[in-house]
């Protein structure tokens, strides 16, 4: 065993992920989060980051990608260790020195726990891609599924390629910021807010419908992308650094449902009032979670409380003697 072993590993790191490890150090826990993303947030990040939200307590309205920043930002008063670009496959329990600890497989590593927090949300995402050639090839060079970093694009071609939201914000977004953008969609309708669409269509962005991409081309880096239109006998070959694909995400539970959990159905996992599945040590919030006989309320604030009872109660499952009620936060050792 040559792992660190942590208190309490966090499967996750949407905003009830991110809160249950704040929660976690608050009561001292030794934490770690595992995100299968490269970056923190889940559905805030990846599905509506530039969206206004307005029932987080506190926050009159709030963006999500603001409102993930200041929930990173609190986890950092206790130093936990985030682990991105891991999907957890596979658990086992192994004994150590005479105690029995999780241990979570992930796709690179092995992680060594006392105890688990699933704060998976609706699953693992993965960016959906188009089987064009070029596409895997470029990765990283020029074709991009989701963007991270609006730094790349400064001063570039960019073709966007996609009609839902997340297409027409980035092209909103990278408007003045890209030299040139170029937004392919295959059907005529977009699936996008209409004051989004009105507001692209006062850009200088060309909009071209009923095109599809059939490669793209380059020698280190993307420098072409070929596309077709399916209505009319048309291909045009544009000259582009970067190609974005933004056709949405599928998430899934994957082999979670393998993991001997409870399940309420196929995507929540059932606990008790305490956030406790059957499994020994494991806690499930925010969500993923059913409490047994209740329905699921997928929000953000239900998966803050749900998240700090799991914290709480994953504290005494490690202390036996503790107690659940951690006391107020402004009397602990901060
Ligand atoms: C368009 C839209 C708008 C919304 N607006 C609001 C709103 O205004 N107010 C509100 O309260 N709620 C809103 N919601 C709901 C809210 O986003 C969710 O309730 C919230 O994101 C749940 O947080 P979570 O941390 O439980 O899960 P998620 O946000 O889904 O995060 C789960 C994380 O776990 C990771 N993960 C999953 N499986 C694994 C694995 N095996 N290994 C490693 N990592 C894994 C995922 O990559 C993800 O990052 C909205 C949802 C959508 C889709």
């Amino acid at each position: 065993m040559s792992n660190e072993i942590y208190d309490l590993t966090i499967i996750g790191a949407g905003p009830t992920g991110l809160f249950g490890a704040f929660y976690a150090g608050l009561r001292s826990l030794k934490t770690k989060i595992i995100e299968a993303l490269p970056e923190p947030g889940g559905q805030l990040a990846v599905l509506y980051p530039e969206k206004m939200i307005y029932d987080v307590p506190g926050f009159p309205q709030v963006m999500a990608k603001d409102l993930v920043r200041e929930l990173v930002e609190q986890t950092k008063r206790f130093d936990p260790t985030y682990v991105f670009e891991e999907s957890v496959n596979s658990l086992r329990r192994e004994i150590y020195e005479g105690e029995e600890y999780w241990v979570l497989n992930t796709n690179n590593d092995e992680h060594w726990t006392k105890a688990i927090l699933i704060s998976a949300g609706i699953g693992a995402f993965t960016p959906n891609t188009l089987p064009v050639p070029g596409i895997s090839e470029f990765d990283g060079r020029g074709v991009f599924h989701f963007v991270q970093d609006r730094r790349p694009f400064r001063h570039r071609k960019v073709l966007i390629v996609g009609g839902g939201d997340t297409a027409v914000d980035w092209a909103l977004n990278l408007n003045h910021w890209a030299d040139e953008i170029t937004l392919i969609h295959r059907r005529s309708g977009f699936r996008a807010h209409e004051s989004s669409l009105a507001e692209l269509r006062e850009t200088d962005i060309e909009m071209l419908t009923h095109f599809e991409l059939d490669a793209v081309e380059g020698k280190d880096n993307v420098e072409r992308a070929l596309i077709s239109s399916n209505k009319e006998d048309e291909k045009r070959t544009l000259n582009v650094d970067i190609v974005l694909l933004s056709l949405g995400f599928k998430a899934s539970l994957g082999p979670m449902l393998d993991w001997g959990l409870d399940l309420a159905d196929q995507r929540h996992i059932n606990v008790n009032g305490l956030m406790q599945t059957n499994l020994p040590g494991i806690y499930a919030a925010g969500d993923i979670a059913t409490v047994k006989g209740s329905e699921p309320l997928s929000l953000i604030v239900t998966g803050f409380g749900q998240a700090a009872i799991a914290a709480n109660a994953a504290h005494t499952y490690i202390n036996p003697d503790s107690k659940l009620f951690p006391g107020h936060s402004s009397e602990l050792r901060l």
